[in-house]
């Protein structure tokens, strides 16, 4: 179905469900009530969460037009012609809504706020609480996408109905992009509209998510993301009966050598700008930071760094995980070919050469014997901090917040890098309360008893209208 067609396209779906109340006090976006805005943030973000689009990685799960619904939902009631909406399905329920509101200045920046609607699944044995019930608890909203990334997704659109409800229209266009499919990879979100519809994506900065969490005091706002170089190691033996094993050249025995190899190898450090910004952050003990700051006595040192040392070893290094092995089918015959998939992660600049001369080193005298062959991958990507939009951001979580802010290369991937990699700038985005540590922002994202306080939703609100003033207002 994908394609084939091309999209469906309605301008309102289903009116049906459950009704979302409107933001009060929103008349004016400048001049909006804080705590009425963020109300409704809560209040939309809990009907998303409801909605369950839980996506497994196989192409009929999502069904994220039930949250273009809730979306759509949220968005109705503005004056006619104030926002332009448009709905796109990929394949059958696999729904992404582009909503914008057409500033008066065609020269002025094309704001894009980039959330996906999808989540991923939950072990319920592993909840307290239902994971896909909304509930407020303690000034927590509780569910499985609560912080990856529907607050923001919810922050999102509320800041857009904000827009399109002022009495004057924005400079520059805002355009929300609520998108199906990324927590497995876009093909049937961002990948698939860029593709084919690429106009109706037309911004020039972005802002998304992976940002708002706090390294020491200062506020995280990611500015890049590592790539992936997915790598195929093919190992060959000789096949014959099992039951004779003299002499044997097993290819399961020579899989094991490059397990070993695999094991004691270690990448050579690599420490940049965004690794002495991470440090100066999070580092208060000035020895443990000097050290940290020595590609010689790094790795002796982060064991210091405690529930963020995984972290400080994934971005100052390409790293190396093996995933799957496979060798042989039978109990019975010895097997002459064997496989290890790996997940290898780049840095920016990393050459896909640079991977394979990589694991000949790794091989070392086994290199011969091993072929390497590439799987899927994309090349890590990274905005610069002197945009205007990032000038915006630093500003505006600054002053909310009252706490600086520091750029951070994410060890995972998002969506942004699309935008990136067409070289339109994008952040990640957020604002999360002074008890969120990088460490607990790690826990809740795709762990169990997922939830976000409802002060954080607030300030990421404050922060995201300080930054739409400052662009386009
Ligand atoms: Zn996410």
């Amino acid at each position: 179905m994908r394609g084939a067609n091309g999209p469906r396209r309605s301008e309102v779906l289903d009116e049906q469900g459950e009704s979302i109340p409107a933001p009060g006090g929103a008349d004016s976006w400048t001049t909006a009530d804080p705590e009425a805005g963020a109300g409704a943030a809560v209040t939309l973000l809990r009907a998303l969460i409801r909605e369950a689009c839980v996506n497994d990685g196989d192409p009929a799960s999502g069904q994220e037009i039930r949250n273009v619904r809730v979306l759509q939902r949220f968005l109705s009631g503005v004056p006619d012609g104030a926002l332009e909406m448009q709905v796109f399905e990929s394949a059958p329920g696999r729904a992404s809504l582009i909503a914008r509101v057409r500033g008066t200045d065609p020269e002025a920046p094309a704001l894009g706020l980039l959330g996906h609607l999808d989540v991923v699944p939950v072990d319920p044995d592993g909840w307290s609480r239902d994971p896909f019930s909304g509930e407020i608890i303690d000034g927590e909203v509780w569910g499985r996408g609560a912080v990856d990334m529907l607050y923001l997704t919810a922050v999102f659109a509320c800041v857009l109905r904000e827009a399109a409800l002022a009495p004057e229209r924005p400079r520059g266009d805002l355009v929300l992009l609520a998108v199906a499919d990324e927590e497995a990879g876009g093909e049937y979100g961002l990948h698939w509209l860029l593709r084919e519809h690429p106009g109706a994506l037309r911004v020039t900065e972005v802002l998304s998510e992976s940002g708002g969490m706090r390294f020491g005091d200062h506020v995280a706002i990611g500015v890049a993301e590592k790539g992936s170089a997915g790598r195929r190691l093919i190992v060959r033996g000789v096949p014959g009966h099992a039951s004779i094993p003299y002499g044997a050249q097993s290819a399961a025995v020579r899989l094991g050598e490059v397990m070993q190899r695999l094991a004691l190898f270690e990448p050579a450090i690599q420490l940049g700008e965004l690794w002495s910004r991470f440090v100066s952050a999070r580092v208060s003990d000035p020895r443990l930071a000097e050290r940290l700051r020595d590609p010689v006595r790094l790795d002796a040192a982060l064991g210091e760094l405690g529930g963020i040392a995984g972290y400080a070893h994934a971005i100052s290094r390409v790293t190396l995980s093996p995933t799957v092995l496979r060798a042989g089918k039978t109990h019975n015959v010895i097997p002459g070919k064997g496989r290890i998939d790996l997940d290898i992660r780049t840095l920016p600049g990393t050459t896909d050469e640079e991977v394979d001369e990589l694991l000949r080193q790794m091989l070392g005298e086994l290199a011969d014997r091993v072929e390497i062959r590439h799987l899927r991958g994309w090349a890590a990507t990274s905005s610069p901090t002197d945009t205007p939009l990032y000038a915006a951001v630093e500003r505006a979580v600054t002053a909310v917040s009252g706490a600086p802010v520091v750029p951070n290369m994410a060890a995972g991937g998002s969506d942004a890098r699309l935008f990136r990699e067409l070289g339109i700038p994008a952040y990640g985005f957020g604002l999360l309360g002074p008890s969120w540590s990088y460490e607990r922002y790690r826990e809740h994202i795709h762990g169990h008893d997922e939830r976000i306080d409802t002060g954080s939703v607030g300030l990421a609100l404050e922060a995201l209208r300080r930054i739409v003033r400052d662009r386009i207002g």
